[in-house]
Parts: structure tokens; C-alpha cells; sequence
């Protein structure tokens, strides 16, 4: 992948993560150790503990589904499918009642699809309310 796509995905990615942590309300913000990884902490947080990225580590992904689904009786349920017929991969999609459903195919890292289907439905609800 050229350098230049590389950056532009990193910087898609940092919107989703900013837009996720709005509509869930949590409060964050850069993380001075510019680690490309991590590039946001909880807010008055410090060291690899104050990180937060729901698209790498699972903890933080499942906070995230968790405040989604008790925010304004908004409910959330994550569906982890194995289809039957083949016509399809295995997925995950992540149904957050009125503001859809997010779909992510599994591909060969069905645990980073899965937090990636959290993240985009939570900055769907970000994005439409
Ligand atoms: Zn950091």
C-alpha cells in the first residue's frame, strides 16, 4: 500500500474513533506518546493504561458496545454468524435498533472485525443524532 493511502486510512480510522467516543460520550483525548497505534487516551489518563482504541483491544470495544446499548434505551445486540449455506463468510453485525446495522465480514481476524462493527455503529448513532 503506498505511504500516502496508509495515512489517509489512519486518519479514517482516527475520525471513526472520534465520532465513536462522542456518540458514547467518552471523553478523550490525544495521546502525546505518538504511538501510531494509540493515538487517543481517556481523557486526564496517563501511560499505556490511559489508551483507548476499540479497534485494536477488545476491552475497550466491549465498554463501548455496553455504554452504546444503556445509552437512551437505545439497545444493542452483537451477532456473531456462522452462515450455513456458504454463500458467505462467517460475520459479525452489530444491530443497534434504530440506527441499523453494521456488517463486518470476518476475513481472517473475526475478534478485530467484531470491534470494528462496534465502532462503526457507534459512530452511525454519532452521526445521525
Ligand atoms: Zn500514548
Amino acid at each position: 500500500m503506498p505511504e500516502e493511502n496508509k495515512h489517509d486510512l489512519a486518519a479514517a480510522d482516527r475520525k471513526l474513533l472520534i465520532q465513536a467516543a462522542h456518540s458514547a460520550r467518552i471523553d478523550i483525548e490525544r495521546c502525546t506518546c505518538s504511538d501510531p497505534k494509540w493515538p487517543f487516551r481517556l481523557a486526564g489518563k496517563s501511560g499505556v493504561r490511559g489508551h483507548w482504541n476499540p479497534l485494536i483491544n477488545d476491552g475497550d470495544a466491549l465498554r463501548l458496545a455496553v455504554v452504546m446499548g444503556r445509552m437512551e434505551r437505545l439497545g444493542v445486540a452483537i451477532h456473531i454468524v456462522e452462515p450455513f449455506d456458504g454463500d458467505t463468510g462467517p460475520y459479525t453485525y452489530v444491530d443497534a435498533e434504530r440506527f441499523g446495522e453494521q456488517t463486518m465480514y470476518h476475513q481472517d481476524d473475526p475478534f478485530g472485525a467484531t470491534r470494528r462493527a462496534i465502532v462503526e455503529a457507534a459512530a452511525e448513532i454519532g452521526r445521525r443524532s
